[in-house]
């Protein structure tokens, strides 16, 4: 296969992730190309590029980077040779990588075929069936009908979570406890995924009590080989979406381990993955697992896998997007047997929310903003430094913290030092809640599962 080089790379996204990725592609040699929308004028990452175009000229904070045509246009008219999507916005949008394959421009990521079939939850179940792989009881298809739901209970049992078709995030899922139940969660389940997801298409799957979150990260190249790079256990939520995530998992066996790893490396070979992907399973307390989605793009805890395997994922994307192999020197990578994980990793999300007000996205002007660092410790920032102006409009993500230690001990001691390290001031953060969680005897001992924040009342103090 021919190589495509890649000169000249736009990232289609803000914030850390874009930064993120400027800094992969300038180590190769790159030249980077930001994009911003007009509420982004002054944000950090279009600062940190070469080069940065206005984006959806007009249009809202959010509609502005998901303009496909603004974003092709900025990209031919400079000469971009690939595209790098990052997380969220048009990442998992077939539809603009194909209008990138479209236009002789290199998407950085699966093909769209595999990014519409996984973007669909049932889809993407459907596929795991067919691998083999463990999924948790579940409609095969959307379901039409409040009498659908009422028979899926009846033949199943309850608890059941409603999700949607097309859902991310954490968003629009509902528990079930009841038959009762079943028709209101029902009904608000679908306007919620219509408004979220501009899809009100849901499915029903039982609902597993405490199970753990354990997902696997893939990378294919476009000759056929395909590694994982181990698991990351991310069951530190509330309202399910990740906090604070774990590489690797403190509390499978050896043996289960092995097995999840190769569940998720079958289901990508079989559907014939290329570039980074992660499958997520849960992990019951029987130590049982099951398949629940792939997301077939970065994702923001990719760094402690960075951390504990010494590779840099979004490098390999891009050179795998090159056409490069898995062992040719550019990624370096070989066959399994040479992906080897050394020490722990801890991820936490450092976000600008009023731990004392639920959780609300704070807003307004960083006063003071010093970080902490030192041996052990990255921090992956979107506008960290005094003086930014924390506006409403994106993701309340301030500063990703991940630390590294031989043992979990010392990768916690290392976040806990950082995290008291930080002074962050003019804006309400979750750093306090952050340290109760590091400093908490069921984390420090890996006892805990996806129910650990919404049980543990202390963490809130
Ligand atoms: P999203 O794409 O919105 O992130 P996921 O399917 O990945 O949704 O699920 C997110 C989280 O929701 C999981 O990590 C888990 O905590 C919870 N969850 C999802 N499905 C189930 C289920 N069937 N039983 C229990 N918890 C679930």
């Amino acid at each position: 296969m021919k190589l495509r080089k890649i000169n000249r790379l736009l990232v289609a996204n803000r914030g850390e992730i874009a930064i993120r990725i400027f800094r992969a592609a300038t180590e190769l040699g790159i030249r980077t190309i930001a994009i911003y929308s007009e509420q982004d004028n002054v944000s950090l990452h279009r600062f940190k590029a070469d080069e940065s175009y206005l984006v959806g000229a007009g249009k809202g904070p959010i509609e502005a980077y998901l303009d496909i045509e603004s974003i092709i246009d900025i990209a031919k008219r400079n000469d971009v040779d690939a595209i790098h999507p990052g997380y969220g916005f048009l990442a998992e949008n077939a539809e603009f990588a194909k209008r990138c394959q479209e236009e002789g421009i290199i998407f950085i990521g699966p093909s769209p075929e595999l990014i519409e079939k996984f973007g669909d939850k049932v889809e993407a179940r459907n596929m795991a069936i067919q691998a083999g792989i463990p999924v948790i009881p579940g409609t095969a298809e959307p379901i039409e009908s409040l009498q659908d739901a009422l028979l899926f209970g009846k033949q199943h049992g309850y608890p059941i979570i409603i999700k949607g078709v097309s859902g991310g995030g954490g968003r629009g899922m509902r528990i079930v406890r009841n038959q009762e139940e079943l028709k209101e969660a029902l009904d608000r389940a679908r306007s919620e995924a219509r408004s979220a997801f501009g899809n009100a298409k849901v499915y029903l799957e039982r609902y597993l009590e405490n199970p753990k979150h354990i997902e696997v990260q893939i990378l294919g190249d476009e000759h056929g080989n395909i590694v994982h790079l181990y698991e990351r256990d991310c069951s530190v939520q509330r309202r399910h979406q990740k906090v604070v995530e774990v590489a690797p998992s403190l509390s499978l066996s050896g043996k289960l381990r092995e097995e999840i790893c190769q569940a998720a490396l079958k289901l990508m070979k079989n559907v014939g993955y290329t570039n980074a992907g992660t499958v997520e399973f849960l992990v019951t307390p029987d130590q049982k697992y099951y398949f629940i989605e792939v997301n077939p793009r970065i994702q923001v805890e990719h760094t402690i896998t960075e951390l504990i395997t010494g590779i840099d994922i979004v490098q390999a994307q891009i050179r795998i997007a090159e056409g490069h192999s898995l062992s040719d020197p550019e990624i370096s990578i070989g066959s399994q047997a040479e992906v080897r994980t050394n020490g722990y990793a801890i991820q936490c999300r450092v976000t600008t929310e009023d731990p004392e007000n639920d959780f609300f996205p704070d807003t307004g002007r960083l006063l003071a903003y010093r970080s902490g660092g030192g041996f052990g410790v990255r921090l992956d920032a979107g506008n960290g430094y005094a003086g930014a102006v924390i506006t409403p409009y994106y993701d309340s993500l301030l500063v990703k913290i991940s630390t590294f230690g031989v043992t979990f001990e010392q990768a916690a001691k290392k976040m806990l030092r950082t995290l008291r390290e930080f002074r962050i001031r003019g804006v309400k953060t979750n750093l306090p809640f952050l340290e109760n969680v590091v400093t908490h005897p069921d984390f420090l001992s890996g006892n805990y599962d996806t129910s650990f924040i919404d049980t543990k009342p202390e963490l809130f103090a």
